[in-house]
């Protein structure tokens, strides 16, 4: 079974071109796609027209690499809970525009059905698309703004997050289930090169959310957070979310909502998503009482990560020491890792992974697809030639071999989880 390749006639309309077999990226170069890891495009996902880019495919005949010159190249975005295992194959024209901040995987045409090359990672299904209902969520805006009239964060998660970003996190806290995100920080001391939340006047990109205008109190979250954790099943609430900065640059406040929290439920579990810059902070949060951590990285090599976050005041092996205070206060430590084919994959990276692994005690990777225009990532980060690479399911493979105790996902776990990982989900 080899899907053919896609094309977009400019239209919004797409084709498929049955004289070329869809192929996939790895880095800079286009390769076959084995049979076995490609899957139908779960529902959730999109596809979406690449502008100013010629799809790159597999004559059918001759087998030679080609591009297709009847449209513009076709790349799917694959929905949560799964990951990516190749990019889509372009060649980009000169004046192609850089793409928005989304992932760009391989998509194919098969027996009438679109087909990514991707692996489901995650069997928690809090963001599945077809569990979503806007007018359930619709009626607990109404009904939680009502509830708390002053309080700013509520109404952030209600007009912006929910109702215009259609933020699934927040959707699923106005439906009051599973993870409740806290959104604390408007200021950030990374300066990443994919921002989802802030990006230079200077970039032809715009970041998908804008960033938090205000500094919440300690009474504010802990207002509705409370009732959260009381009343949802598997509960938990998170700081650090995609419409803010840096939670741990808002320690203070967030210590002291955790021991505010704690003073009204023991239920559920405390979380943070975070750059993980501050272990110090992360020390004191861990001691009134946070569960777990989610520190987001591009790479586990301290130069690539830093080319990428370009952080103020902080060094890579400040993250690592965050991890490794939380497994130490024994708490569960996740690293939110932006898969990209062809760097993630590559021996270096795999070593680096491996040490970091064994260096932190690491309790769960998330592989998630990294939401960035490939060019414009390895062209900004200076990235020629990466050398030999694994193949992303391969590495996963000797990753679970190796750490069979650090679990795979793609969502942090709630406490029911992180106690008994094979916890049966049915929620
Ligand atoms: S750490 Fe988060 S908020 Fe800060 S620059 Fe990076 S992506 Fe943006």
């Amino acid at each position: 079974m080899s899907p053919y390749l896609m094309y977009s006639d400019g239209e919004g309309k797409i084709f498929e071109d049955t004289s070329l077999y869809s192929v996939g990226r790895s880095g800079w170069d286009a390769m076959p796609i084995p049979e076995e890891d490609w899957m139908e495009l779960p529902e959730g996902g999109n596809l979406y027209e690449l502008p100013g880019r010629r799809g790159i495919g597999l004559d059918v005949k001759t087998g030679e690499m080609r591009l297709c010159l009847k449209g513009w190249a076709v790349a799917a975005f694959i929905p949560p809970a799964h990951s990516g295992l190749y990019l889509a194959a372009f060649e980009a024209l000169e004046d192609a525009p850089t793409l928005p901040l989304f992932c760009y995987v391989a998509a194919g045409w098969h027996n009438d059905k679109f087909y990514v090359p991707a692996i489901r990672i995650e069997r928690d299904i809090r963001q599945e698309a077809k569990g979503y209902d806007d007018s359930k969520v619709q009626h607990g805006v109404e009904v939680l703004m009502k509830a708390y009239p002053h309080n700013r964060l509520v109404k952030h998660l209600a007009e912006n997050c929910a109702l215009t970003y259609d933020c699934p996190a927040a959707k699923n806290y106005f439906m009051g289930r599973w993870e409740c995100p806290i959104p604390t920080s408007p200021a950030c001391n990374a300066n990443c090169m994919g921002c989802i939340s802030f990006q230079p006047e200077e970039e032809t990109i715009i970041s998908p959310q804008d960033r938090l205008q205000f500094k919440p109190t300690a009474a504010e979250i802990v207002e509705f957070t409370v009732p959260h954790l009381e009343t949802a099943p598997y509960p938990l609430v998170s700081f650090g979310q995609g419409c803010e900065g840096e939670p741990l640059l808002m320690w203070e406040t967030i210590k002291e909502s955790i021991i505010e929290i704690r003073k009204h439920t023991q239920k559920g579990s405390i979380n943070i998503n975070t750059n993980g810059s501050k272990p110090a902070a992360v020390e004191q949060l861990m001691q009134a009482g946070l569960n777990s951590i989610r520190v987001s990285l591009n790479s586990a090599q301290e130069d690539i990560y830093t080319k990428y976050y370009r952080p103020n005041n902080y060094k890579f092996e400040d993250i690592v020491e965050s991890l490794r205070v939380v497994r130490k206060h024994g708490g569960w430590a996740s690293i939110n890792y932006f898969v990209f084919p062809g760097m993630t994959d590559s021996v270096a990276e795999y070593e680096a992974l491996r040490e970091l692994i064994i260096t932190t005690d690491l309790s769960m990777i998330q592989w998630r697809s990294f939401n960035i225009d490939p060019d414009w990532y390895l062209g900004n980060m200076g990235i020629g030639e990466i050398g030999d690479c694994l193949g992303v399911k391969q590495m996963m493979e000797l990753i679970h071999e190796e750490f069979p105790n650090v679990k795979f996902g793609y969502f942090n776990p709630p406490i029911e989880r992180m106690k008994n990982f094979e916890t049966d989900f049915a929620h």
